[in-house]
């Protein structure tokens, strides 16, 4: 399929296409939409980042549209259940923008912010509710809305759920819903209680597989800085005084560091902002909002806060931590790497996450290039204030303003012929064996000692 008119969407979807600026759809899209259109049950293999959300929500507003129906008081056409707030909304707002010419009702249904807005959003009925599980459960043990009446469910990121524990409430829900429904399950891997949960929720699925995540790997240019705990938060304002780190993306270990980093990078002239579990659902989403418009250059995330974070041209992505499951670096650097760009992912590893750097690279398939910062002192950058409360904003420019390192000094020194080398893509080991290739040789930066790669 070339193009999304031979898919059989309705004009008024193709033109709001053509006002998002897609042109071709993606694997999973031509995939699963004429199976989808078809009234077929879908199980979709499939992660962030590879278009699965117009995959389901195109389908889904045509076969809405082609029997137009008001749904009853309180009552949801197609329901939507996604793990995390964030997600839930930017399903949403695809929705919104796919259906712009469409006039269906959305709604989202999250926790964290007040119950009285949506209980009035779905007072009247709606084409599409999404939701993340706990709060819609609310909703419906308080009689705010009924899905006896749904036509669609599509369990959105079901690895996820399991992993936040939400299993029972979705079967829960699952259970107040028509048998008779069509139903969409996507899941980016499949683990045994998941595979449970599709086999009971799907009657007779087509399976569309896509985009393994090695293939997403080796589209991005990744590099490793072997260097001292300590020495990691100078490091990364060192990074990011390049230019290039136009919007940043990087992941912490844990919400306290998260914020840390976040002070750390303002107290240095750097625009930024923390999402995290502890912040307030207003918080997070002012924090993506500024990160997404580019007020922010920076957002500094863990990993559960991240899950379905979708913003366009993330330019880099940065480890600050390694994560303890190989998959989360998969997950975390495919942030750069949407909808076939390619991007640049860099990882700071010390002494101690040396076998989490050995644990991705053997899941991944390839052997990262890496440059030895181990002993060497970043330029020293400011301190940051301790802030106990937070109230303060620190993603304001002005406040390192007297506090600036010197122009012209940190980042990196290499030439840029030589930068460019050592950006390369990390290609996958012929025969996928974990092992050491040409190009993953560590490099030498000017002025500082080779790189020994670490054992
Ligand atoms: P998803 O996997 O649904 O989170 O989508 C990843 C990103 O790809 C989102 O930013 C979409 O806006 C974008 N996208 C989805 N489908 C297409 C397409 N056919 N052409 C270009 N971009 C797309």
């Amino acid at each position: 399929m070339s193009h999304f008119s031979d898919l059989g969407l309705p004009e008024v979807l193709l033109r709001a296409l053509k006002h998002e600026g897609y042109e071709i759809p993606t694997p999973i899209q031509a995939k699963s939409i004429p199976s989808l259109l078809q009234g077929r049950d879908l199980l979709g293999i499939a992660q962030t980042g590879t278009g699965k959300t117009a995959a389901f929500a195109l389908p889904i507003i045509s076969r809405l549209i082609a029997d137009r129906q008001h749904a009853g008081p309180r009552q949801v056409r197609a329901l939507i259940l996604a793990p995390t707030r964030e997600l839930a909304t930017q399903i949403a707002e695809s929705f919104k923008a796919y259906g712009r010419f469409a006039k269906i009702s959305v709604a989202v249904v999250i926790g964290g912010v007040s119950m009285g807005a949506q209980v009035q959003a779905m007072a009247g009925g709606l084409d599409v509710l999404v939701a993340t599980p706990g709060r819609l459960l609310d909703h419906m043990q308080q009689g705010k809305v009924k899905l006896d009446m749904t036509e669609i469910v599509v369990l959105d990121e079901a690895d996820h759920m399991l992993d936040l524990g939400f299993i029972v409430p979705i079967r829960q829900i699952l259970a107040k819903t028509p048998k008779n429904r069509q139903s969409l399950f996507f899941s980016a891997t499949m683990p045994k209680e998941i595979a449970g949960l599709a086999n009971d929720m799907l009657r007779d699925p087509v399976q569309v597989a896509v985009t393994p995540a090695a293939t997403t790997v080796e589209r991005i240019a990744q590099e490793v800085f072997f260097c001292d705990s300590a020495a990691k938060r100078d490091l990364l304002v060192e990074i990011l005084k390049d230019p290039k780190h136009k919007r940043t993306l990087v992941f912490t270990r844990t919400k306290r560091g998260a914020d840390k980093v976040a002070q750390h990078l303002a107290a240095n002239g750097i625009t930024a902002d923390a999402i995290h579990g502890n912040k307030s659902q207003g918080q997070r989403q002012r924090a993506l909002d500024g990160f997404k418009s580019g007020r922010t250059r920076v957002l500094v995330a863990t990993d559960i806060a991240a899950r379905g974070i979708d913003v366009d041209g993330v330019s880099h992505v940065v480890n600050y931590e390694l994560p303890e499951v190989p998959e989360a670096y998969v997950h975390r650097i495919g942030r750069t790497a949407r909808a076939g760009a390619d991007g640049a992912a860099v990882s700071f590893c010390d002494n101690s996450e040396r076998n989490l750097l050995r644990a991705i690279e053997k899941t991944t398939r390839q052997s990262i290039p890496s440059v030895d910062r181990r002993g060497s002192r970043p330029e020293a950058s400011v301190a940051a204030k301790p802030q106990p409360n937070q109230k303060t904003p620190y993603n304001d420019e002005r406040r390192g303003r007297n506090n600036r390192n010197q122009p012209g000094r940190g980042g990196d020194q290499r030439k840029p012929e030589q930068r460019k080398a050592g950006g390369h893509k990390a290609g996958p080991r012929p025969g996928g064996e974990a092992g050491r290739s040409a190009s993953a040789k560590p490099q030498q930066r000017s002025g500082q000692r080779p790189a020994a790669r670490p054992q």
